[in-house]
């Protein structure tokens, strides 16, 4: 058996019912093959086997009071990955469903596309199975309270820099800010997705969305097309959702859906993103909410967003929210090119059939690094005391989505795999790792 295969093997033995880690291992290590196979460097320094494994996960409990004065309590977790080449980076996600599985996928993605940004930053992932839906601005302060009271000790702008992810934004960032630098009497930048008045950087809120844009834009200009004219699909309608909407309308591109938990809406006139934000940003409500800005666009309950024809398909939502029965929709429907918002939203069959069928994919790990990327921007803005404006940042985003479309375009050519952007990814991000691993020791 090769030594990929075998690795594969043996960690999902070693850990049973972490699904999410298991699927996102084998996509990036099975993509690996071909080279980690024919150099033996790898395997004599267990290269892989240490890959996969976190350095380290806190596990904690975060016990808190709620309006009524009863006592409430949620898990937490931190996993810090990888720190071969910088220190521990990626968001914090508070939703129901969060376990060390889901958070161990994350954060193993992160190693590869914070590798693929350029940027001295290592991967990390975190988050705690508590629901902000419902729960008062005092409660849910009360919570990032409590947790960033533990979680403060293992933090640091040189050790681990969390940021938001789904469920955390500004509001839950400014809470865990507040309390951190309660404790440890520092005013630094030791999370990022700051609000601008405390430390946070210009252009951070728009970079996932608006990063997805241009590195797809890259890629359609790569096949000799683009955007403008353009039918887009998007799940979704958070950060991700909202920034991708705004850059691709931008673009010259009509967005004819989003979608929350709930279900979806269709505007086949193109979606009135005022009204959006206004549900989504301030009243903080269901999406089906949309019919009374627009009686005339259609709301489906549950499942369904990728019936809908398009041109491009931008699930920007969450995990396996895009199976192959969608893919092979999209596809009939004369999709031309996917690319991820969310991390790992298309299932590894639904990829499959975009490979298969010669629909352009761009995998999340390359595709929405544009957040992290500016994360890292709002580290070194920190550490040097200054503030850029707007368009210096959104021009370092640019050219950070232009240098990971270069770098898995040329990966995947040199490897004879050329189009196929997933393992142009995996293999650039992988060696980058790699390298600094083999340079560091056995550690
Ligand atoms: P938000 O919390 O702002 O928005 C998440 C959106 O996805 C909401 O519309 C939410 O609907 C929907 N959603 C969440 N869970 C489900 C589910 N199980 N089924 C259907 N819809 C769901 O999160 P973000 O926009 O920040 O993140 C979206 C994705 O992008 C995630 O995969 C995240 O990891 C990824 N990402 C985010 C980055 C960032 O900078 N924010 C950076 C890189 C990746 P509802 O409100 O009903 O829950």
């Amino acid at each position: 058996m090769s030594y990929t295969k075998s690795v594969i093997e043996s960690v999902i033995a070693k850990t049973p019912g972490e699904k999410e880690f298991h699927q996102a291992l084998d996509e990036v290590f099975s993509s690996l093959a071909t080279i980690v196979d024919n150099e033996p460097a790898y395997k004599d320094a267990s290269i892989l086997e240490r890959m996969a494994i976190p350095e380290r996960i806190i596990t904690f409990r975060v016990p808190w009071l709620d309006d009524n004065n009863r006592v409430q309590v949620n898990t937490a977790y931190r996993v810090q990955f990888s720190s071969s080449i910088g220190p521990y980076k990626g968001g914090m996600r508070f939703h129901p469903s969060v376990n060390a599985s889901i958070l161990k996928f994350l954060g193993f993605e992160q190693i590869f596309k914070n590798a693929l940004s350029g940027l001295p930053i290592g991967g990390g992932k975190g988050g705690a199975d508590f629901d902000p839906k419902g729960k008062s601005d005092a409660e849910v302060m009360r919570f990032c309270q409590s947790l960033m009271t533990e979680l403060h000790k293992y933090l640091g702008p040189d050790e681990d820099v969390p940021a938001g992810d789904i469920g955390v934004g500004a509001r839950e960032i400014g809470y865990m800010y507040g309390q951190y630098k309660r404790i440890v009497g520092r005013y630094e930048g030791f999370i990022t997705g700051k609000g601008i008045a405390y430390g946070g950087s210009l252009g951070r809120t728009e970079a996932t969305g608006f990063g997805l844009l241009y590195l797809t834009r890259d890629m359609l200009a790569n096949a000799n097309n683009g955007f403008d004219g353009k039918t887009v699909s998007i799940s979704g309608s958070g950060n991700v959702a909202i920034h991708a909407a705004i850059k691709a309308m931008e673009f010259g591109a009509k967005v004819v859906t989003m979608s929350d938990s709930g279900g979806f809406i269709h505007d086949p006139d193109g979606i009135d993103l005022a009204a959006i934000r206004e549900i989504k940003e301030v009243r903080r409500e269901r999406i089906n909410e949309y019919l009374r800005y627009r009686p005339s666009a259609k709301y489906t309950a549950g499942t369904g967003v990728w019936n809908i024809p398009c041109d491009i398909a931008l699930p920007c939502a969450t995990q396996n929210e895009l199976h192959e029965a969608d893919a092979l929709t999209l596809a009939a429907n004369g999709c031309i090119a996917v690319a991820e918002g969310a991390n790992m939203p298309c299932t590894k069959a639904a990829v499959h059939v975009f490979q298969e069928k010669g629909i352009m994919f761009a995998p999340g790990k390359a595709a929405n690094a544009g957040g992290v990327s500016v994360s890292a921007l709002e580290m070194s803005q920190n550490s040097a005391r200054l503030a850029w404006t707007f368009d210096e940042v959104d021009s370092k985003l640019q050219g950070i989505m232009s240098g990971i479309f270069t770098q898995m375009n040329e990966a995947a050519k040199e490897y004879n795999m050329a189009g196929n952007f997933v393992a142009g990814a995996n293999i650039a991000g992988f060696k980058k790792v790699a390298t600094a691993m083999l340079a560091q020791g056995v550690v």
